[in-house]
């Protein structure tokens, strides 16, 4: 893919100057909802040249969520999950706890870096990552990607990225509660197993779920949170910051919360 585009390292290194450059305003000004994910396309492709490192617990899950829409079954009883990631996988792959089980095309469980030193978390598939079974494929997921290069991190070689829900939910309607409970063993032994150096929860879904507190994303953001004794950091969606590209400067922050702490300052 040489002269697909540019280097996304080139492009986080842009975004960075303009934060730089001091003022909350510079940072992302004018660059609206189209040419942010023009620029995540590009940068996207051009990192496709490199080999992708292979896909693939009592705590704050699970979380508070508003609940709207259908409701789903109750959960069955929790299942002893099994020690091993591969195993891990597979029984999440085949998992028939909640209703959304019945309309899913693809369990999403996870993808980058096993080993990884970041573990990103968000809500919920929505319907490319359905498609394809890979979470944060769509607009923003490319977005993140392009974010995250901003502080040097790629999912290709040190973050794991997954979601709350592992399903789907229909009309990419919120998570229901039971839907949380009956899902957050999963990431539990998730988070367990990969044993990050840091975790960042982007969304109010995973922001609430990880830190078991039901504030809104604007008062949970902005400081280091603790999950199971791992430094936790919350931030908005990559979706919510297309919509309100106001918002960037506050995520940007975080990131820069993030990198302190993964680099022990
Ligand atoms: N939004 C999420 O929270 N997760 C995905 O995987 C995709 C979009």
């Amino acid at each position: 893919m040489s002269g697909a585009g540019p280097d996304p390292r080139a492009v986080a290194r842009l975004l960075r100057q303009r934060a730089e450059m001091g003022a909350a305003e510079l940072f992302l000004e004018g660059l609206d909802r189209q040419e942010a994910l023009s620029l995540a396309a590009l940068a996207r492709g051009a990192a496709r040249g490199r080999a992708p490192t292979a896909p693939g617990a009592g705590s704050a899950l699970p979380g508070r969520a508003t609940s709207r829409g259908d409701a789903a079954a109750p959960a069955q009883p929790l299942p002893v999950l099994p020690a091993s990631y591969q195993e891990l996988r597979d029984t999440a792959l085949a998992c028939t706890r909640c209703r959304l089980s019945e309309s899913r095309t693809h369990v999403v469980f996870s993808d980058g870096a096993v080993r990884a030193r970041l573990v990103v978390v968000g809500e919920a598939p929505g319907a490319n990552e359905d498609a394809t079974g890979v979470p944060f494929v769509g607009a923003a997921g490319q977005f993140l990607d392009l974010l995250l290069a901003t502080v040097g991190l790629s999912r290709q070689e040190s973050v794991y990225i997954c979601n709350v829900l592992k399903c789907r939910p229909p009309g990419n309607r919120n998570p229901l509660p039971e839907e949380i409970e009956a899902c957050s063993p999963f990431l539990r032994r998730q988070l367990e197993l990969v044993a990050p150096q840091a975790v960042l929860a982007v969304g109010s879904f995973a922001a609430q779920a990880l830190t078991g507190d039901a504030r809104p994303i604007g008062k949970l953001r902005g400081e280091v949170h603790s999950y199971e004794g791992v430094p936790l950091v919350v931030t908005y969606h990559p979706a919510a910051l297309l919509r309100n590209p106001g918002w960037t400067r506050a995520f940007w922050d975080d990131m820069q919360l993030l990198r302190g702490v993964m680099d022990g300052s």
